[in-house]
């Protein structure tokens, strides 16, 4: 499957594509910026250029599913947050509708789907993950979302714990966030489903098995 990839030069987004990669499926990177494009092509990955607060409709052409992996990250406001996170999803989940890509998976965060439960510092965040969560849902796109506990850069081991929700806080490295987005892709058993994700004891395709 082609498969746009929005933040593919991000920690998450360079395992995916990897992972995407060595499943057979045919990544596309979305970049912002064209120094970011040789470390894909030089694997032989196409690059598009698009930037959420910004014009990124021509990602979208001759593309099959997508993969929501962009954020502002932990450095920028609020402001930014709402922007990118929020805004430029909503704008994602619109631009897939508009070219009649019915694939869409998300990667959000743990406890956007009670962002109210959050750490005052983490509301506006958890807020914005939850408005774009929201209407991925109502868009009638086959979605699923993933929302994982705190990402870590250790080696991923392929084993995990994804369940609708989880009742305890915990972690999983990038690399299993990763693995679990690229196998999602073209799971129809995960279609209109939102999961939390942990590391746990599951194999990955195990896990999604049910
Ligand atoms: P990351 O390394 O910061 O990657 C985010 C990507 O988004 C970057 O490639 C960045 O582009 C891209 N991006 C930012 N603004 C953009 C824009 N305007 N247009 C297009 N792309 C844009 O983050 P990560 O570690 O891979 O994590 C991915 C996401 O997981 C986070 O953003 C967060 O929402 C979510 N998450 C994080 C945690 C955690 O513990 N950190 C936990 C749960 C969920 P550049 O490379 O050009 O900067």
């Amino acid at each position: 499957m082609r498969v746009l990839v929005i933040g593919a030069n991000g920690q998450v987004g360079k395992y995916v594509i990897d992972k995407l990669n060595d499943s057979g499926h045919e990544p596309v990177a979305m970049v912002r910026d064209t120094d970011q494009v040789p470390q894909f092509e030089d694997k032989g990955i196409r690059s598009v250029i698009g930037d959420l607060e910004k014009d990124f409709e021509s990602a979208f052409y001759n593309i099959e599913a997508v993969i929501f992996a962009a954020g502002s990250g932990p450095h920028t406001g609020a402001d930014k947050t709402i922007l990118i996170d929020q805004e430029g999803a909503i704008r994602a989940i619109e631009r897939a509708k508009h070219f009649g890509i019915k694939r869409f998976v998300m990667l959000s965060s743990m406890a956007a789907d009670r962002p109210e439960s959050g750490a005052e510092a983490m509301k506006h965040y958890l807020y914005a993950k939850h408005r774009a969560d929201e209407y991925l849902k109502q868009s009638g796109l086959d979605y699923t979302i993933v929302r994982p506990g705190r990402l870590t850069n250790d080696r991923g081991n392929g084993k995990i714990k994804i369940q609708e929700h989880i009742n305890s806080y915990g972690e999983i490295p990038r690399e299993d966030v990763a693995e679990t987005l690229s196998f999602l892709i073209s799971g129809a058993k995960a279609e209109n489903k939102a999961y939390d994700l942990l590391s746990g004891d599951q194999r990955i395709h195990e896990a999604l098995a049910n």
